[in-house]
């Protein structure tokens, strides 16, 4: 593409956050408990207040997040935590990493769940349910909820791609009983890394705190006094995934932008997917009316492709220096479920295994111009069909 902005760059860092990390290079002051009012603590109070959630606890990641929301819902070793078969490698990680196992749902060619496979996998041996919202497409979360809470099971909420989608006008990330956010730097909010978690629940954000590594009373300064944190002193084991002042610094002044970023995405998304959508050899994943989404990327299944047509589609467009991703197809890719060695025995999902052998995956930054996206499009186009002809000649 002849454009100046690259489908991979990252969204810029507002202005004002050089005044605050200046002063903080003056001051070294970049550890969250040491300020009485730091700039994690900061970002917290306003990332709360933004979400409408009671209570929110930065980390350096959104797997640290949700490694921590496991634990803080009392997964134990050995349980079963149902997640998507398609989310990043993160999740399952996070799992393992908790000593629980991963039992894999079900994800349709419209990118969500399968709700038959997932209620029939919600069975008595599940502790904790994970959805990850991949890539801002939202499952029913309506139906999920239901579901959980009629059989006692906490549901926690990967929302790390999906800050700003709504479903039924309800934040995404606030629905469960605990939501996961990311601010690695290919997210809506770009940290370079970092991750929050939000919730309700005294009791969860207390635990979250001492784990995450308020040693000794650090608890104090995160400023929330209903929380029953001298009930829990000393009775978690602790661990360093706390967010360092110099991140928040840079988040902070994104989050008054996050409306005007989602409203972008938004536009840029359907001009995109109707434009794609006027092609028989595309079909991007039809909307569901009762979500909005928040997207920064575009995903779109190729139509009646072989699997030599589907590969020349990724070999054409990396040729041409703006790759377009094949899921199931890409070596490694680490959203595909049998790449996940690391959970012993990879089941066979065959609804999911053929979403991923024909979903396409491509960047869309916020900040994309009309005529970069109409470049993109473009692109798009011309690989598809490329693609598909080549095979057939
Ligand atoms: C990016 C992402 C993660 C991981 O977030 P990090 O902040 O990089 O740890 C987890 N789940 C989903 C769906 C993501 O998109």
């Amino acid at each position: 593409m002849s454009s100046k902005r690259s489908v991979y760059d990252a969204e810029p860092i507002p202005g004002a956050a050089r005044d605050v990390i200046d002063g903080l290079m003056e001051t070294g002051d970049l550890f969250r408990y040491t300020a009485k009012v730091s700039q994690v603590t900061l970002l917290e109070k306003e990332f709360a207040a933004y979400m409408g959630s009671k209570y929110a606890l930065a980390v350096n990641s959104a797997s640290s997040a949700i490694y921590l929301s496991m634990l803080c819902v009392g997964v134990k070793p050995g349980d079963q935590v149902l997640i998507p078969a398609w989310t990043f490698a993160a999740v399952p990680s996070a799992v393992v990493h908790a000593g629980a196992l991963p039992v894999l749902a079900e994800v349709g060619e419209n990118l969500r769940l399968d709700m038959a496979d997932f209620e029939a996998k919600l069975n008595g041996n599940i502790a904790a349910v994970v959805i990850s919202h991949m890539r801002g497409h939202t499952s029913d979360m309506d139906a999920i909820q239901a579901l959980c809470n009629a059989r006692g099971i906490p549901l926690i909420e990967d929302a790390a791609h999906s800050l700003g989608t709504l479903w039924n006008n309800r934040k995404i990330g606030t629905i469960g009983a605990v939501g996961c956010f990311s601010f690695q730097s290919y997210k809506m909010v770009n940290g370079g890394e970092g991750g929050i978690l939000l919730t309700d629940d005294p009791d969860i954000i207390a635990k979250a705190v001492f784990m995450s590594g308020a040693y000794e009373h650090n608890w104090s300064k995160h400023g929330y006094p209903e929380v029953p944190f001298e009930k829990y002193q000393n009775l978690f084991p602790l661990f360093n995934l706390r967010m360092n002042n110099l991140s928040a610094a840079v988040i902070r002044p994104q989050i008054p932008l996050i409306d005007e970023r989602v409203a972008k995405g938004l536009e840029n998304y359907n001009y995109v997917a109707g434009k794609l959508n006027a092609s028989p050899l595309i079909s991007v994943p039809p909307a569901d009316p009762r979500e909005r989404r928040a997207p920064d990327s575009l995903q779109f299944n190729l139509v009646g492709f072989d699997d030599a047509q589907a590969r020349r589609v990724m070999e054409i467009s990396t040729a041409r220096g703006n790759p377009i991703a094949i899921f199931g197809l890409q070596g490694d890719n680490a959203r595909v479920f049998w790449n996940w060695k690391f959970i012993g025995n990879v089941p066979e999902l065959p609804i999911t295994r053929a979403m991923l052998q024909r979903a396409c995956d491509i960047r869309l930054p916020v900040g994309m111009s009309r005529a970069e996206l109409d470049d993109t499009v473009d692109f798009i186009l011309d690989c598809v069909s490329e693609a598909r002809m080549l095979i057939a000649s």
